[in-house]
């Protein structure tokens, strides 16, 4: 399943930050997720909470934040929105749009708790 690898994907970059910056638990995680991006959310919110068990983002919340979608059209030579990749240009109709915004998918932030100065 495609979410799952992407799932596995988050839990490299938590598990690496957590080893470079010393903390011990991941609250929430901010998702950057592009409308054009093939991502299907509800498919990668319960991989996310599969792929997180047992790890330190155990429980952690999962908080989305879409991207519009944006394409350059070359008949236009501007900037348009796109709802889907392979769109055509609302203005002219064209084809010959290149995505350039809304296609990614990256960890924008994670809230954690800190380890380092902790002496119970
Ligand atoms: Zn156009």
């Amino acid at each position: 399943m495609h979410e799952m690898s992407l799932a596995e994907g988050i839990r490299t970059i938590v598990e690496e930050a957590a080893q470079a910056e010393g903390f011990g638990k991941v609250n929430a995680v901010v998702l950057e997720v592009g409308e054009l991006a093939a991502v299907e959310l509800e498919s990668l919110r319960f991989c996310f909470e599969v792929v997180m068990q047992g790890t330190l983002a155990e429980g952690a919340a999962l908080t989305v934040e879409r991207v519009a979608g944006v394409g350059w059209c070359m008949s236009c030579g501007e900037s348009v929105p796109i709802k889907a990749l392979y769109d055509p240009c609302p203005k002219c109709g064209s084809y010959q749009v290149q995505p350039t915004d809304g296609t990614q998918m990256r960890v924008k932030a994670l809230d954690v708790d800190g380890a380092v100065e902790r002496a119970e």
